[in-house]
């Protein structure tokens, strides 16, 4: 954290601190990934900066989002439950901002972290669409495609994943050795 905000950095509150700590820490501990610290500092910044953005517009242009966060940042921002909600919102931004970021150990499932980021970006829409016209699937029940299969090399990023419904997944995983 001090290496990615060397400088007093206005926009890091209090509030934030601790849910960066925890972002920064599962960077560090589950990805490969080069520059953590200014990934997570340019990436902290520009969030900021359009959530604050944000504040002056009317609640109908809002990102539903964003405003939940100012909700969950206004109230007792110490809570384990404000917290946990925080860092998931952080999570699924950060992962959509920069989807190629990859495991460290190269493994086939995503995260829980990528799965948000993925679902949010996809709407949770089916992408694959074999056997539906898009549909919503709901939190509990889809399946985190890989668009390149695994096998065939393809990565556990972000950019390489896709929502996919239950019987869109069957569908696809007669035609492929390992069903992803
Ligand atoms: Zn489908």
């Amino acid at each position: 954290m001090l290496k990615a905000f060397p400088e007093k950095t206005p926009e890091l509150e209090r509030y934030s601190v601790i849910t960066l700590y925890c972002l920064a820490s599962l960077l560090l501990d589950g990805y490969a990934m080069e520059g953590v610290d200014e990934k997570l500092r340019n990436w902290f910044i520009s969030f900021e900066t359009e959530r604050r953005a944000q504040e002056g517009l009317p609640d109908e242009h809002k990102d539903d989002q964003l405003r939940e966060y100012r909700r969950l940042i206004s109230q007792s921002t110490d809570a384990e439950e404000s917290v946990r909600a925080r860092l998931e919102m952080m999570e699924r931004r950060f992962f959509i901002a920069y989807p190629d970021i990859e495991p460290r150990d190269g493994q086939r499932a995503f995260s829980h972290e990528q799965r948000l980021a993925i679902f949010r970006r996809d709407e949770g829409l089916c992408q694959l669409r074999l056997k539906c016209d898009g549909n919503r699937v709901s939190w509990d029940h889809w399946h985190a495609d890989h668009k390149v299969a695994h096998v065939k090399g393809g990565k556990t990023t972000v950019a390489n994943g896709q929502v996919a419904c239950p019987p869109c997944n069957l569908a696809k995983s007669g035609h492929t050795i390992d069903g992803s």
